[in-house]
Protein backbone atom coordinates (compact mmCIF):
# COMPACT_ATOMS: atom_id res chain seq x y z
CA UNK A 1 0.00 0.00 0.00
CA UNK A 2 0.98 3.16 -0.84
CA UNK A 3 1.33 6.23 1.57
CA UNK A 4 -1.42 7.94 2.26
CA UNK A 5 -4.25 5.27 1.07
CA UNK A 6 -6.11 4.55 4.11
CA UNK A 7 -6.65 8.93 3.79
CA UNK A 8 -7.82 8.52 0.24
CA UNK A 9 -9.85 5.96 1.00
CA UNK A 10 -11.39 7.74 4.03
CA UNK A 11 -11.79 11.05 1.70
CA UNK A 12 -14.39 9.44 -1.19
CA UNK A 13 -16.17 7.88 1.53
CA UNK A 14 -16.55 11.66 2.78
CA UNK A 15 -17.36 12.78 -0.41
CA UNK A 16 -20.61 9.67 -0.75
CA UNK A 17 -22.03 11.20 1.93
CA UNK A 18 -21.67 14.63 0.86
CA UNK A 19 -23.69 13.65 -2.06
CA UNK A 20 -21.44 12.65 -4.81
CA UNK A 21 -22.75 9.51 -6.81
CA UNK A 22 -20.88 9.31 -10.48
CA UNK A 23 -18.87 6.25 -10.08
CA UNK A 24 -16.66 7.68 -12.26
CA UNK A 25 -16.01 10.67 -10.98
CA UNK A 26 -15.02 9.09 -7.32
CA UNK A 27 -12.57 6.38 -9.11
CA UNK A 28 -10.36 9.57 -10.67
CA UNK A 29 -10.60 10.97 -7.18
CA UNK A 30 -9.50 7.10 -5.43
CA UNK A 31 -6.84 6.64 -7.98
CA UNK A 32 -5.12 10.20 -8.22
CA UNK A 33 -2.54 10.88 -5.54
CA UNK A 34 -3.53 14.82 -4.24
CA UNK A 35 -0.91 14.53 -1.55
CA UNK A 36 1.68 14.90 -5.03
CA UNK A 37 -0.33 18.28 -6.16
CA UNK A 38 -0.15 20.34 -2.75
CA UNK A 39 2.56 22.29 -0.95
CA UNK A 40 4.91 20.05 0.78
CA UNK A 41 3.84 22.13 3.89
CA UNK A 42 0.41 20.87 3.95
CA UNK A 43 1.16 17.21 2.73
CA UNK A 44 -0.35 15.91 6.11
CA UNK A 45 -3.45 17.89 4.78
CA UNK A 46 -3.68 16.42 1.51
CA UNK A 47 -7.09 14.53 2.18
CA UNK A 48 -9.35 16.69 4.23
CA UNK A 49 -11.75 18.27 2.40
CA UNK A 50 -10.73 21.70 2.07
CA UNK A 51 -9.01 23.74 -1.02
CA UNK A 52 -4.98 24.73 0.26
CA UNK A 53 -2.41 27.24 -1.00
CA UNK A 54 -0.16 26.28 -3.82
CA UNK A 55 2.36 28.90 -5.25
CA UNK A 56 1.34 32.17 -7.00
CA UNK A 57 -1.00 33.27 -3.89
CA UNK A 58 -3.69 30.51 -5.73
CA UNK A 59 -5.17 27.30 -4.17
CA UNK A 60 -5.92 23.72 -4.99
CA UNK A 61 -9.56 23.63 -5.00
CA UNK A 62 -11.32 21.45 -2.02
CA UNK A 63 -11.98 17.80 -3.55
CA UNK A 64 -15.93 18.31 -2.99
CA UNK A 65 -15.89 20.83 -5.18
CA UNK A 66 -13.60 19.30 -7.87
CA UNK A 67 -15.74 16.18 -7.63
CA UNK A 68 -19.17 18.15 -7.73
CA UNK A 69 -18.15 20.28 -10.59
CA UNK A 70 -16.44 17.59 -12.70
CA UNK A 71 -19.60 15.52 -12.10
CA UNK A 72 -21.44 18.36 -13.30
CA UNK A 73 -19.93 17.72 -16.42
CA UNK A 74 -21.55 14.45 -16.92
CA UNK A 75 -18.67 13.17 -18.90
CA UNK A 76 -17.86 9.98 -20.61
CA UNK A 77 -14.45 8.25 -22.17
CA UNK A 78 -12.55 10.16 -24.71
CA UNK A 79 -14.73 13.23 -24.35
CA UNK A 80 -12.64 16.61 -25.01
CA UNK A 81 -12.80 18.52 -21.82
CA UNK A 82 -11.32 22.85 -21.68
CA UNK A 83 -10.09 24.00 -18.20
CA UNK A 84 -9.53 27.45 -17.37
CA UNK A 85 -7.09 27.49 -14.57
CA UNK A 86 -4.43 24.80 -14.42
CA UNK A 87 -3.08 25.67 -11.10
CA UNK A 88 -2.09 22.51 -9.47
CA UNK A 89 -3.24 20.34 -11.94
CA UNK A 90 -4.73 18.10 -9.85
CA UNK A 91 -8.33 19.11 -11.34
CA UNK A 92 -6.84 18.62 -14.83
CA UNK A 93 -5.04 15.21 -14.24
CA UNK A 94 -8.66 14.05 -12.73
CA UNK A 95 -10.38 14.49 -16.33
CA UNK A 96 -6.93 12.89 -17.85
CA UNK A 97 -7.87 9.60 -15.61
CA UNK A 98 -11.45 9.77 -16.34
CA UNK A 99 -10.04 9.22 -19.92
CA UNK A 100 -10.78 12.35 -21.17
CA UNK A 101 -9.09 14.44 -23.60
CA UNK A 102 -7.98 17.27 -21.66
CA UNK A 103 -7.16 20.99 -22.46
CA UNK A 104 -6.25 23.32 -20.12
CA UNK A 105 -4.86 26.76 -19.91
CA UNK A 106 -2.76 29.02 -16.89
CA UNK A 107 -2.00 32.50 -16.63
CA UNK A 108 0.81 32.14 -14.17
CA UNK A 109 3.60 30.52 -15.76
CA UNK A 110 5.48 28.94 -12.97
CA UNK A 111 1.93 27.08 -11.91
CA UNK A 112 1.96 26.68 -15.94
CA UNK A 113 5.37 24.76 -15.79
CA UNK A 114 4.62 23.05 -12.74
CA UNK A 115 1.61 21.23 -13.39
CA UNK A 116 3.50 20.26 -17.18
CA UNK A 117 5.93 18.15 -15.06
CA UNK A 118 3.29 16.47 -13.04
CA UNK A 119 1.73 15.44 -16.33
CA UNK A 120 4.59 14.20 -17.98
CA UNK A 121 5.49 12.28 -15.11
CA UNK A 122 2.10 10.82 -14.87
CA UNK A 123 2.11 10.15 -18.70
CA UNK A 124 -1.37 11.81 -18.91
CA UNK A 125 -3.18 13.05 -22.09
CA UNK A 126 -2.99 16.78 -21.13
CA UNK A 127 -2.40 19.61 -23.82
CA UNK A 128 -1.17 22.53 -21.09
CA UNK A 129 -0.83 26.37 -22.60
CA UNK A 130 -0.45 29.42 -20.94
CA UNK A 131 -2.15 32.32 -21.44
CA UNK A 132 -5.92 33.66 -20.71
CA UNK A 133 -8.48 31.29 -20.73
CA UNK A 134 -11.37 33.66 -20.92
CA UNK A 135 -10.89 33.41 -24.78
CA UNK A 136 -10.99 30.20 -24.28
CA UNK A 137 -8.72 27.75 -27.24
CA UNK A 138 -10.26 28.00 -30.38
CA UNK A 139 -8.22 25.48 -32.17
CA UNK A 140 -9.31 22.66 -30.61
CA UNK A 141 -13.14 23.85 -30.04
CA UNK A 142 -15.49 22.28 -30.17
CA UNK A 143 -15.76 20.60 -26.31
CA UNK A 144 -17.61 18.62 -24.83
CA UNK A 145 -17.45 20.27 -21.63
CA UNK A 146 -15.74 23.62 -20.18
CA UNK A 147 -14.64 23.88 -16.61
CA UNK A 148 -13.61 27.12 -15.32
CA UNK A 149 -11.89 26.89 -11.77
CA UNK A 150 -12.04 30.38 -10.97
CA UNK A 151 -14.52 33.13 -10.12
CA UNK A 152 -15.70 35.09 -12.57
CA UNK A 153 -18.63 38.19 -13.28
CA UNK A 154 -20.01 36.45 -16.05
CA UNK A 155 -19.80 33.48 -18.72
CA UNK A 156 -16.59 34.47 -20.64
CA UNK A 157 -18.47 34.71 -24.57
CA UNK A 158 -15.56 32.67 -26.44
CA UNK A 159 -16.33 30.06 -23.87
CA UNK A 160 -19.84 29.76 -24.98
CA UNK A 161 -19.47 29.47 -28.57
CA UNK A 162 -16.54 27.18 -28.01
CA UNK A 163 -18.97 24.67 -26.20
CA UNK A 164 -20.32 21.67 -28.25
CA UNK A 165 -24.15 21.14 -28.76
CA UNK A 166 -25.50 19.44 -26.02
CA UNK A 167 -21.76 20.03 -24.06
CA UNK A 168 -21.99 21.41 -20.58
CA UNK A 169 -19.77 24.09 -18.95
CA UNK A 170 -19.28 24.75 -15.06
CA UNK A 171 -18.12 28.04 -13.85
CA UNK A 172 -18.83 30.32 -10.54
CA UNK A 173 -20.43 32.87 -11.11
CA UNK A 174 -20.56 36.04 -8.99
CA UNK A 175 -18.73 38.92 -7.12
CA UNK A 176 -14.91 38.78 -6.04
CA UNK A 177 -16.08 37.05 -2.98
CA UNK A 178 -19.13 35.59 -3.14
CA UNK A 179 -19.81 33.30 -6.30
CA UNK A 180 -22.28 30.38 -6.93
CA UNK A 181 -21.64 27.46 -9.65
CA UNK A 182 -23.48 28.23 -12.99
CA UNK A 183 -23.91 24.93 -14.95
CA UNK A 184 -25.03 25.36 -18.55
CA UNK A 185 -26.10 22.99 -20.75
CA UNK A 186 -25.56 24.33 -24.53
CA UNK A 187 -28.98 23.28 -26.58
CA UNK A 188 -29.62 24.51 -30.10
CA UNK A 189 -26.96 27.42 -29.63
CA UNK A 190 -28.53 28.91 -26.64
CA UNK A 191 -27.28 27.93 -22.80
CA UNK A 192 -29.41 26.56 -20.29
CA UNK A 193 -28.17 27.86 -17.00
CA UNK A 194 -29.19 26.43 -13.40
CA UNK A 195 -27.34 27.44 -10.20
CA UNK A 196 -26.13 26.02 -6.81
CA UNK A 197 -25.07 28.42 -4.29
CA UNK A 198 -22.13 27.29 -1.75
CA UNK A 199 -18.55 27.69 -3.17
CA UNK A 200 -15.67 30.25 -3.39
CA UNK A 201 -13.17 30.83 -5.34
CA UNK A 202 -10.04 33.21 -6.24
CA UNK A 203 -10.89 35.62 -9.38
CA UNK A 204 -10.75 34.67 -12.79
CA UNK A 205 -8.30 37.82 -14.11
CA UNK A 206 -8.71 38.25 -17.87
CA UNK A 207 -10.32 39.86 -20.91
CA UNK A 208 -13.75 38.55 -20.40
CA UNK A 209 -13.32 38.69 -16.55
CA UNK A 210 -11.52 40.74 -13.76
CA UNK A 211 -9.17 43.01 -14.46
N1 LIG B 1 -7.84 23.69 -11.15
C1 LIG B 1 -6.82 24.08 -10.20
C2 LIG B 1 -7.31 25.16 -9.26
C3 LIG B 1 -6.54 26.41 -9.49
S1 LIG B 1 -7.15 27.90 -8.74
C4 LIG B 1 -6.27 22.89 -9.44
O1 LIG B 1 -6.77 21.77 -9.63
O2 LIG B 1 -5.30 23.04 -8.70
C5 LIG B 1 -7.54 28.82 -10.21
C6 LIG B 1 -6.42 29.08 -11.16
O3 LIG B 1 -6.94 29.90 -12.20
C7 LIG B 1 -5.23 29.84 -10.59
O4 LIG B 1 -4.08 29.08 -10.77
C8 LIG B 1 -5.18 31.13 -11.43
O5 LIG B 1 -3.87 31.58 -11.69
C9 LIG B 1 -5.88 30.70 -12.69
N2 LIG B 1 -6.47 31.78 -13.51
C10 LIG B 1 -7.12 32.89 -13.11
N3 LIG B 1 -7.53 33.61 -14.18
C11 LIG B 1 -7.12 32.92 -15.30
C12 LIG B 1 -7.26 33.14 -16.70
N4 LIG B 1 -7.88 34.20 -17.21
N5 LIG B 1 -6.73 32.22 -17.54
C13 LIG B 1 -6.09 31.13 -17.06
N6 LIG B 1 -5.93 30.87 -15.75
C14 LIG B 1 -6.44 31.75 -14.87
Amino acid sequence: MGRFDTERKEMIEELKNKGITDANVLDALAKVERHLFVDPMFVNKAYEDSALPIASEQTISQPYTVAFMTQALQLKKDMKVLEIGTGSGYQATILATMGCRVFTIERHLSLLNNARKMFDKLNLRVAAKGGDGTIGWKEHAPYDGIIVTAGSPTIPEPLMHQLAEGGRIVIPIGTKEFQSLAIGIKIKDKLEVKEVEGFKFVPLIGKNAWS
